[in-house]
């Protein structure tokens, strides 16, 4: 019995000699000298001893006790004047900031930033809140046109939008006055609509190319090498006709699935992901922004960001409104 007291004093010590916390040291204490202690334990084994050899074990079993206290009384006062004197040892390994990432939509506007800037475009910034007249009267929307219905959006003021998307950002660019125009604009956008596969706030990026003799050649091929670049190789782009108010003629633009190569499968529609509207500026749009639709041509796309990159990663997300939830489980995976 005199060997598992020692024992135990120098498992004391040991632990004792580790904490690093006034907690730390409470727990110790519970541990060896609480009720249902270490120490305890060793007492209640004085009970199966001889009487005559109880009195000199319960004085050794008390001396390893009142040792115990003091290692504990002394690691205390240790560890209050470590936390009063902090003292800097420029030696010593740092220790390292937990480093997270940046957001899913960061990398994705800057991927596709990435691959126009190599063809010539610049990234530019046009208000995120901007008058009716940009968002949509400019753009050969006038007031009451029933094409304003498609775009759910929020007025913050009688003449004050949220933009509804980025192509506000078309004359305003060409209100700058250089020619020729090679915009991409990404900002944040706001529509009404909230569901799984819409949230009221996201991100489309705009490309505007104008100068003389552009022509839906041009618009094709930008898309192809786009289309490519980001989502690989093998990727097609066809264009449908459509109606836009600012474009004419207007396409939808789809690539092939990725999952299923073109051939059709339960993530697409026949071999086909839809991207988003593209088309040949309309001459009124070149007009309101001061540019001569006789000498001048041009397209413009504007598609969103997470939608994009949805299809570029194949993710299949459930709720595309989790993106700006914050959820750390649900961004930690990228
Ligand atoms: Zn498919």
């Amino acid at each position: 019995m005199e060997d598992t007291t020692k024992d135990l004093l120098s498992q004391a010590q040991a632990v004792i000699n580790l904490a690093a916390s006034q907690e730390d040291l409470e727990n110790i204490r519970i541990g060896f000298l609480g009720r249902n202690g270490k120490m305890n334990e060793l007492m209640a084994g004085l009970l199966h001893v001889s009487p005559a050899q109880r009195g000199e074990l319960g004085r050794v079993l008390n001396q390893a006790k009142r040792e115990i206290e003091l290692l504990l009384s002394k690691k205390e006062e240790d560890l209050l004047s470590a936390s009063s004197n902090l003292y800097f040892d420029p030696t010593e390994p740092s220790i390292k900031p937990n480093l997270g990432h940046l957001h899913l939509i960061t990398y994705a506007a800057r991927e596709i930033m990435d691959i126009f800037e190599r063809i010539g475009f610049v990234r530019v910034r046009h208000p995120e809140i901007d008058s009716d007249y940009y968002a949509f009267e400019a753009l050969n929307m006038p007031a009451g046109h029933p094409a304003r219905d498609e775009w759910e959006t929020f007025y913050i003021a009688d003449n004050l939008v949220i933009t509804p998307h980025t192509s506000n950002g078309q004359v305003r660019e060409m209100e700058k006055g250089y020619l020729p125009i090679k915009m991409i604009n990404i900002a944040r956008c706001g529509r009404r609509q909230s569901d799984v596969s819409h949230s009221q706030t996201f991100h489309q990026f705009e490309g505007l190319y104008i100068d003389k003799g552009v022509s839906i050649a041009n618009l094709k091929g930008v898309l192809e090498y786009f289309a490519r670049n980001f989502y690989g190789s093998g990727r097609q782009t066809r264009l449908r006709p459509y109606d836009f108010r600012f474009t004419e003629p207007s396409f939808e633009v789809d690539v092939t699935c990725g999952l299923c190569g073109g051939s059709g499968c339960s993530f697409c529609k026949g071999g086909w992901l839809e991207l988003g509207g593209a088309g040949m500026v309309h001459p009124k749009v070149l007009r309101a922004g001061g540019i001569d639709p006789r000498k001048y041509s041009g397209f413009a796309f504007g598609w969103g960001v997470e939608r994009t990159y949805m299809m570029k990663a194949e993710l299949s997300i459930p709720d595309i409104r989790i993106l700006y939830k914050n959820d750390l489980n649900f961004l930690e995976q990228f």
